[in-house]
């Protein structure tokens, strides 16, 4: 038997709990693990409120992401003893994830740890962090280097947006951190953010055009403010967009594209393809520094991450969530 937190739904309400869990019931899939750390995402903060339709099959032991070590292994790359990490995928959406002491899992969807992490960084780190390589890597593919100018981060104080500031300050970039908490600018600029700006100044609806100010940006928020994020941009700058924190919806016109050459860069990490994965941690692994990793990261048990996912969702939480499964 193990614990798990466990999504069941009887007719239309969803109930969640730490639950014992038979191994027999664990999932198909070629490598089992020992489950040593996990995290709570935004995600995981839809599937465990029930939010949004994220988990599509019940029940489900969420959690998209899990580092551990493997017990068994039919996959020809991974043997008992190995230190792995899992992101994405759809676990934890239509396969159990690893809010679990245990996991059952593709031998395809799993990367080696780096030797620079441990399984707890790796999970400080998690889907959140690995996405926000994604999005420095996007911006690095479309030129964005520290002397073309500013670089914006939305959602700052949040999980993506701590760990953007910390990699794009490590590389050189002058970084403007927005955000809702005007308490956390010592936070971010401790992360490394040189100025810290009020997400209000771009949350409502804005001009097809705006003062060119941001060579780049990594937009965790959507909505109006994606919009007016690139109405903001310096002539061919690039915005990698990967969240909708603020909403789905895109209120923009053509003009930043057509007039100033923009980019808009789509960010997916659930199924991005394994060498992006494996080349984003082992840059994650050059350029994400362990002091500024430590101070963006709270550790939380396994029956903690049940009320953090409605605080991830509330815009609550600071920097990131780790969870220690065995807690
Ligand atoms: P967090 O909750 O940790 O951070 C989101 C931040 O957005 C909050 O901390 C807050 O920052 C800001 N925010 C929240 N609500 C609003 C609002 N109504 N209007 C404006 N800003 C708001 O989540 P994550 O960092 O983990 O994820 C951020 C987004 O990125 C999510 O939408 C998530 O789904 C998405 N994501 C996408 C991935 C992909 O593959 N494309 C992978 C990972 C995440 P502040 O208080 O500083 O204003």
């Amino acid at each position: 038997m193990f614990k798990a937190i466990v999504i069941s739904k009887s007719g239309d309400a969803q109930q969640c709990a730490v639950r014992d869990v038979d191994e027999a019931e664990l999932p198909d899939g070629e490598v089992t693990l020992k489950v040593d750390y996990s995290t709570v995402n935004y995600k995981d903060g839809l599937a465990i409120t029930g939010k949004a339709p994220v988990v599509r099959k019940f029940p489900m032991v969420p959690g998209i992401d899990g580092a551990g070590t493997v017990t068994a292994s039919a996959h020809a790359e991974f043997k008992p003893g190995d230190k792995v990490i899992l992101n994405g995928w759809g676990v934890g959406e239509t396969h159990w994830g690893c809010l679990a002491q245990q996991a059952r899992l593709k031998g395809d969807w799993l990367i080696k740890l780096p030797a620079q992490f441990t399984s707890r960084q790796a999970m400080a780190i998690g889907t959140a962090g690995y996405t926000a390589m994604l999005c420095v890597l996007a911006l690095e593919q479309h030129g964005v280097t520290p002397d073309k100018g500013d670089v914006l981060v939305t959602g700052a104080a949040g999980g993506v947006g701590s760990v953007a500031i910390a990699l794009l300050a490590k590389l050189g970039h002058r970084v403007v951190a927005s955000t809702g908490r005007a308490g956390e600018a010592d936070y971010l600029k401790s992360l490394g953010a040189a100025e810290v700006i009020d997400r209000a100044t771009l949350s409502a609806p804005g001009k097809p055009l705006a003062k060119e100010r941001w060579a780049g940006a990594v937009d965790t928020v959507g909505s109006n403010t994606l919009a007016n994020v690139c109405a903001g941009m310096r002539y061919r700058g690039a915005v990698a967009a990967c969240g909708l924190a603020g909403g789905m919806d895109f209120p923009s016109s053509v003009a930043p594209f057509i007039l100033r050459g923009v980019t808009l860069a789509g960010i997916d990490s659930v199924m991005a393809p394994r060498a992006l994965r494996v080349e984003a941690w082992a840059r994650l692994a050059r350029d994400l520094e362990a002091a500024r990793l430590d101070a963006m990261t709270r550790e939380i048990s396994l029956a903690d991450a049940i009320p953090a996912a409605a605080e991830i969702l509330a815009g609550r939480i600071r920097g990131r969530l780790v969870v220690n499964v065995n807690a």
